[in-house]
């Protein structure tokens, strides 16, 4: 069993941590004050092809396996978490249902353009179905030539500043069979983007509400078949898990370094709060609960990166992960008293970040089931 990594993965994972340090890190602050991603930031990772990680080469991505893919979110979220996952939606869930559902004619119509950094979405929850995915309500009528596509969709991430939106609707009869995908164009007559939601954390990356008000889609940008689209969505996720299980690493990754690094700083009865054997078991178990989750996330990975099945994995890495990292948000906070509850310390942001984990892409309650 080899536990290392690859040469080239080194290389391009020490390429991302560096550019994240350098050019993320500084903006942290001010996205998270400000609630959007800094546009020549933006800018800059569109060039630098994050947009195109996960996509083939033969469509102008990167190519990237999923394990390098995941220590590379990993990185990102280390710096900022937002960033993270607009970059993590727009390489799986946004992308995958073409890549892995989409005729030809789709895949080469839309993933070069995605791949160059046309911002890609995923738009399944609506105001009455989240976790019962399958009750969602959107329906989308068949007329000449395409469909028309009515109804609401809530928490759209990416959806301020995306091209395109995967959209799932109900073009049969109630339940999961009944729901096809499709990708819909921004510029599509009859679909209004919402307002940014106001939310506690992510605060660079964005999620808006979507009204599709008999918006046309043509036939061909229907994704596979009629009927599949429950299944284009969850598989979709199941990927989508893994991200966000790295995500969560990343995010752990932080807090451990700054509730390290502040308990050698601290002094209190005249010595470094690091000193009390409190601290260190603080500092102990969670350096230990994220290498386990970490174990876990990779065999997701590698599975995935085998062809084999890993939706089971994914989702108990996603739980494992996305938990362990609110465990060490809060001793990180803990270990920083009083000043953890300040913006002034980047602890009180990861610890806003890191809530939602446990939520999206399936709560930590649909994992176990
Ligand atoms: C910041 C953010 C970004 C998001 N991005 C996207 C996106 O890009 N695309 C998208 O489609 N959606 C997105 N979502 C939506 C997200 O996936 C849903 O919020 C999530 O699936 C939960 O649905 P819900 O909020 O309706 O909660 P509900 O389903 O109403 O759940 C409420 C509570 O009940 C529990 N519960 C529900 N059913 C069961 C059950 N059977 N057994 C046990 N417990 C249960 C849940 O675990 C939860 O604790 C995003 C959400 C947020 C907050």
């Amino acid at each position: 069993m080899d536990f290392g990594l690859r040469e080239d993965q080194e290389l391009f994972v020490k390429g991302v941590r560096d550019f994240a340090r350098g050019e993320i890190v500084p903006l942290c602050q001010k996205m998270d004050r400000e609630g959007i991603i800094d546009s020549a930031l933006l800018d800059q990772i569109r060039q630098q092809g994050f947009f195109g990680l996960t996509f083939p080469e033969s469509y102008g991505g990167v190519g990237l396996d999923t394990h390098t893919y995941g220590l590379v979110i990993r990185e990102l979220a280390r710096a900022d978490a937002g960033v993270a996952i607009m970059i993590s939606v727009h390489n799986s869930v946004g992308s995958y249902p073409i890549l892995k559902f989409g005729s030809e004619e789709l895949k080469n119509k839309y993933l070069p353009q995605m791949a160059q950094g046309k911002l890609a979405s995923f738009c399944v929850t609506e105001p009455g179905a989240g976790s019962d995915a399958g009750s969602m309500s959107a329906r989308a009528e068949k007329v000449d030539g395409g469909y028309l596509l009515t109804g609401e969709k809530i928490w759209v991430t990416n959806g301020h500043f995306a091209e395109y939106f995967v959209v799932t609707a109900r073009t049969g009869g109630a339940g999961s069979k009944g729901l096809s995908a499709f990708i819909v164009e921004r510029e599509s007559e009859g679909l209004q983007i919402g307002a940014k939601e106001d939310k506690m954390g992510l605060r660079s990356s964005d999620a808006i509400s979507l009204v599709l008000d008999n918006a046309f889609v043509p036939d061909e940008n229907l994704i596979g078949e009629e009927g599949i689209g429950f299944k284009v969505a969850m598989s979709a996720l199941d990927g989508g898990r893994i991200g966000v299980a790295y995500q969560a690493l990343g995010i752990a990754d932080a807090c451990l370094d700054a509730a390290a690094r502040y308990s050698l700083e601290r002094e209190q009865f005249g010595k470094p709060i690091a000193r009390q054997q409190a601290i260190q078991w603080m500092l102990a178990e969670g350096a230990t609960e994220l290498s386990m989750a970490s174990l876990l996330a990779d065999k997701a990975a590698w599975l995935k990166d085998q062809g084999k099945s890993f939706g089971q994995t994914a989702a108990m890495a996603k739980l494992a992960c996305t938990e362990m990292a609110g465990r060490l948000a809060d001793s990180a906070v803990q270990i920083h008293g009083g000043y953890g509850y300040s913006k002034d310390y980047a602890v009180e942001r990861y610890y806003r970040d890191v809530r939602v984990l446990r939520i999206y892409e399936g709560t930590s309650e649909i994992q176990k089931l």
